[in-house]
């Protein structure tokens, strides 16, 4: 879960073994880059921690879906967890099969129901009984029977960010623990739906275990009685592992975080499994796990260089060219990322704010912040960006989208190219008043 293919070479900062000083100079900034054997390795570590249950990895196509990303994981043995009808293109397009993808989100249309049916999706993740009631209508008048399961909300407080919680009553996910019996009785009456399995997820950015058991022995025997009752096939458990995000660099590939704050520490991915494990093992289900977040979270940075330093009375600014458009998680949920100059530094510090050209007083990566000297004309990273970075960055400020770059072992890939305004202006100047 450490940010171990990022390292200082030479005097700078490499991932794998790529310099990052000479690929911001040749691509130029802002810039996403992600570590293809970091995605690679975590993939394998939790298939690796799940080997002794008969279970299946849907990463969350939502955390970062670049076509590159969704092929490497292809090649993984990756099934997928979409959120949308363009998520599932995507894995189309990446070579993905639609007999591995779960199929989340409270408000699918009829065209994604529609695209989903056609393409043989593995199961529908409904999240109220209106909407699988939709469901079986939209599959009889296709002629085809629609694998469902349901979402439940299991009521369990996940303890992070308020935004990235999914799992309590108040949240708008899924149905009711209580409710849960009576919508799968009343589901196993519609003609065109089977039901498939049980799912739940409750929130993202989770760093200590015990709502993950909390909810895990709440569930499972819900799990089992549906198996008993209507046979289903599989009980998913969600994504939500966490990350670290502070002192990012120095974690390192190891399971250990013995040195971080009881609220910073990561919860390790063998900690998961042990806890998690043998209270799914006792289901008989097949497992299923959404991951988004730990598969590439670590594995992504955002490169970016300092314009201007600003000495203001209050506070020293350094400016950078990336923005809250480029990566938002600072200003949407208050998402620490640590700060690295590319060149290595030589041990002089100072206290600064570090802001994008934004026009929104939201729009900063730190405050009040000690950091390492870096000079205007120098490039930094913004490290652990890999999820939820590129996939949120917006035109806002008509500012292009981001290059995003693949780097595996010494080779360096433009996966997505830089927009340009071109780019940018093209259908509106074909649909501009005349
Ligand atoms: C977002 C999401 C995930 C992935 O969450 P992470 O915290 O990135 O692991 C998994 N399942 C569902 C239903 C989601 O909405």
């Amino acid at each position: 879960m450490g940010m171990h293919s990022f390292h200082y070479q030479n005097g700078s900062l490499h991932c794998e073994d790529v310099d990052l000083v000479s690929l911001a100079d040749t691509h130029g900034t802002p810039a996403y880059v992600y570590s293809a054997n970091t995605i690679r390795d975590h993939y394998g570590r939790l298939d690796q921690a799940l080997a002794e249950i008969d279970h299946g990895i849907e990463y969350a196509v939502k955390a970062n879906s670049n076509l590159s990303v969704l092929k490497l994981l292809v090649e993984e043995g990756s099934g997928f967890d979409i959120v949308s009808g363009g998520e599932l293109r995507r894995v189309i397009e990446a070579g993905g099969d639609a007999g591995k993808c779960t199929f989340a989100g409270v408000g699918k249309t009829r065209e994604e129901i529609e695209y989903a049916l056609a393409e043989g999706i593995y199961c529908f993740n409904a999240e109220s009984e209106e909407e699988v009631v939709f469901i079986d209508k939209v599959a009889g008048e296709m002629g085809k029977v629609a694998p469902v399961a349901f979402r439940v909300n299991p009521n369990v407080d996940a303890k992070t960010h308020k935004y990235i919680s999914t799992g309590k009553s108040e949240n708008k996910f899924g149905v009711d623990f209580a409710s849960i019996d009576d919508a799968y009785a009343r589901a196993s009456k519609l003609a065109n739906v089977r039901l498939r399995g049980l799912q739940m997820h409750i929130g993202s950015q989770l760093t200590s275990l015990q709502p993950f058991i909390e909810a895990v022995e709440k569930v499972a025997p819900l799990a089992v009685r549906l198996k008993d009752t209507y046979g289903i096939e599989f009980f998913s458990i969600g994504g939500g592992v966490g990350i670290v995000y502070d002192s990012a660099l120095e974690s390192g590939p190891t399971e250990w975080w013995s040195d971080q704050d009881e609220d910073q520490r990561p919860l390790t991915i063998s900690q998961y499994a042990a806890g998690v494990v043998p209270v799914l093992k006792e289901t008989g289900l097949k497992i299923l796990l959404e991951p988004g977040r730990y598969i590439v979270g670590n594995a992504g940075v955002l490169l970016t260089r300092c314009l201007y330093e600003k000495k203001g009375s209050a506070k020293t600014f350094r400016i950078v060219d990336a923005g809250m458009n480029d990566l938002i998680r600072p200003a949407l949920y208050e998402g620490h990322h640590d700060i690295v100059p590319l060149r290595e530094s030589t041990g002089e510090s100072s206290m600064v704010d570090v802001v994008g050209p934004v026009c929104e007083t939201g729009d900063f990566f730190c405050q009040d912040r000690e950091l390492p000297d870096f000079a205007p004309g120098e490039a930094i990273a913004l490290l652990s960006a890999g999820a939820y970075g590129f996939v949120m960055a917006s035109n806002y400020n008509s500012r292009p989208l981001p290059v995003e770059i693949l780097v595996d072992g010494g080779e360096a890939r433009v996966i997505r190219p830089r927009q340009t305004m071109d780019d940018i202006l093209a259908s509106e100047k074909s649909a501009m008043l005349s």
